[in-house]
């Protein structure tokens, strides 16, 4: 059998999988992947990219292509909760409710203020060919398409695989130091004893991928989802949801929808013939003309993986945690592990860091996914309560609920007093559609930051309010910064495989420090002073509120641009101090090299 060597193979080329490819080939680490389809996902899937995750795709230059493919900032900004699409019933059409989301209306300054990028939106099968084109032209990657991994065994050295050809039948052998597990859980956890643990077989989620043109009954552009709730229905997932899916257009003119509805898992009645008619019936447009391309299901669930790792093995993605789509934070967190995990990999592949790094992966990624499965179960469960919200009552007589809705959208007290009871309960689901604190304002604990004895700013409990801090562990904060007449983000100093030591203009002690750390542990650690001449200026002063150390202290920032370290003022030893930073960070113990 022939046999192929990789520094690592990655199974899977989801989402996960072909982001990791993506992220270890910039770090200049060969790997192979193998997915078992010939082709990338045809099921429209997540397709909510939160900032954190298109700070990533910036950094990879893959954020402008999501950007010009996907739903403009502006048919994005709102969700909307609406009785139906059309008709001329005295309930029909009628808007029940409209919140801000994903940092637009109200909330544009404030998520403008606290990332370079804004959040994108793109359905996952549309976004999965990107990442595949992106991770195939890389030299560093080969990227294989309809090869399954069949087996693997692990020793000391290595992992020896078998990976088969599905069109030829033929298998080879893949020798690689490591094997990473971006499967959905299918081959690599049940092998390293990996259990998913929480509540499974919550829902049965059907989503319908069509082709429809609504553009004669859709007057507002701007929601990015369409929530119906009807007196017979109630709302949300039961009643139905509905997302433009483009390709060309995101407003009334998108050619395809995909709209989900939530069943009992093997509900003995489900019909996928009733799905048509009932969007039809949903949306108050009988004969609308509907092109069916795909139903698919998918079962909701709340789980996580108990270890990341078993040796040289490792998992992420959709096969280390996987929970509801709301607060959209799945996919996302798949990208997110993959950006942590590639930095590390390739630190200790390149023998600049101890295998206590790798370590560091699950110490990180795991507490961020069992706080985002909780959450995203919560803001799933959570729409029941906006159905109380709108006066709905469980398994009322249509009759009650549509006397509800009625008393809902009248001009009298009880309709003030409806509305206003509207403002406060749905407006909770801002949990789901305003969670800034979660996508932004998660921190790492572990061997691989250096604590400085600070508490944690304290989290908003809706998860909506962010506050940034340079505390170790924390995602750098971003401020514009201008060099040469350019704006560039305190993240564009960051990243790329580097360390970043970002001082202040009299930060000179810190470069001889830098660099003798850089020679120690053998990785790139740049030094920027900002103010410094010939270096980045803060002229708007967002950054010397932001950074919380003097102008002599200093902020170690990883490669994934999270703080590692930081120094509040000049210590008498720069270069001991850095160097034991780095040292602990990457895992070395003091004297090795
Ligand atoms: C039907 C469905 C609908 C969804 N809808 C939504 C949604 O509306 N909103 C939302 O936020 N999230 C949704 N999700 C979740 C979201 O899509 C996932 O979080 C995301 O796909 C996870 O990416 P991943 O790369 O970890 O896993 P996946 O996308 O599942 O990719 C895993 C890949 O591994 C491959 N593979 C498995 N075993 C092998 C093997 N032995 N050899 C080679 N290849 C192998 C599989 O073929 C697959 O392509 C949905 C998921 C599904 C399944």
């Amino acid at each position: 059998m022939k046999t192929i060597e990789t520094p690592v193979l990655i199974c899977g080329g989801g989402g996960a999988g072909l982001s990791l490819s993506i992220f270890l080939s910039a770090h200049g680490i060969d790997n192979l992947l193998v997915e078992r389809h010939t082709t990338t996902s045809h099921l429209p899937k997540a397709h909510y990219y939160n900032q954190r995750t298109m700070e990533i795709f910036r950094e990879h230059g893959i954020a402008d292509t999501i950007y010009e493919r996907g739903t403009p900032f502006e048919n994005m900004g709102c969700v909307v909760w609406m009785t139906s699409l059309s008709g001329d019933g005295p309930l029909d059409g009628k808007l029940l409710y409209k919140m801000d989301a994903f940092g637009g209306g109200k909330l544009e300054p404030i998520y403008d203020a606290d990332s370079p990028t804004r959040s994108g939106n793109l359905p996952q099968m549309r976004l999965e060919p990107i990442l595949r084109e992106f991770a195939e032209k890389s030299p560093r990657a080969k990227v294989l398409f309809g090869h399954e991994l069949m087996r693997f065994e692990q020793d000391d050295a290595g992992v020896t695989s078998v990976v088969k050809n599905l069109e030829t039948g033929e298998e080879f052998e893949v020798r690689s130091q490591y094997l990473c597990g971006a499967d959905r859980g299918r081959t690599i956890n049940p092998k390293l004893g990996i259990e998913l643990q929480g509540p499974s077989n919550l829902v049965d989620m059907v989503s319908t991928h069509m082709t429809a043109d609504l553009s004669k009954y859709i007057t507002d552009d701007s929601p990015l989802i369409r929530w119906f709730a009807n007196p017979e229905g109630g709302s949300g997932w039961g009643s139905g949801v509905m997302v433009a899916m483009g390709p060309k257009k995101f407003d009334r003119h998108s050619e395809e929808w995909v709209f989900h509805f939530a069943f009992q898992p093997n509900d003995p009645d489900f019909n996928e013939g009733d799905i048509v008619p009932r969007i039809r019936h949903l949306l108050r447009i009988p004969d609308l003309d509907i092109k069916v391309h795909k139903v698919s299901h998918w079962i909701v669930e709340a789980v996580l993986a108990d270890k990341y790792r078993g040796g040289r093995c490792l998992i992420l993605g959709d096969a280390a945690h996987r929970h509801p789509p709301t607060t959209g934070l799945g996919l996302n967190s798949g990208i997110q592990d993959a950006h942590n995990l590639a930095w590390k990999l390739a630190a200790v592949l390149k023998g600049q860091a101890g295998d206590g790094l790798l370590d560091s992966y699950e110490q990180e990624r795991r507490p961020v996914a069992a706080r985002n499965t909780r959450w995203a179960l919560m803001t799933f469960m959570n729409h029941v309560v906006t159905d109380a919200g709108f006066g709905l009552i469980p398994g009322a007589p249509p009759e009650l609920n549509a006397f509800q809705i009625t008393t809902l959208m009248s001009d009298t007290d009880e309709g003030e007093w409806f509305r206003a009871r509207a403002d406060e309960v749905v407006g909770t689901q801002r949990m789901e559609f305003q969670a800034h604190d979660m996508e932004l304002g998660f921190r790492y604990d572990g061997n691989a930051v250096v604590p400085d004895g600070t508490e944690p700013p304290p989290r908003g409990r809706m998860g909506d309010i962010y506050t940034p801090t340079t505390r170790p562990g924390h995602r750098l904060p971003h401020a514009w910064l201008e060099k040469g007449g350019t704006r560039l983000s305190t993240h564009d100093l960051c990243g790329r495989g580097r360390f970043v030591l970002i001082t202040g203009a009299k930060g000179d002690a810190w470069k001889a420090a830098a660099k003798a750390a850089a020679e120690r542990y053998g990785v790139p650690v740049d030094v920027v002073c900002v103010g410094a001449p010939g270096q980045p200026e803060d002229r708007s002063n967002t950054w010397s509120k932001l950074r919380q150390v003097e102008e002599e202290g200093a902020i170690l920032v990883r490669p994934d641009v999270h703080v590692g370290w930081r120094c509040a003022r000049s210590p008498s030893d720069t270069a001991v101090a850095l160097s034991d930073a780095l040292g602990k960070i990457l895992s070395k113990t003091k004297g090795s090299r």
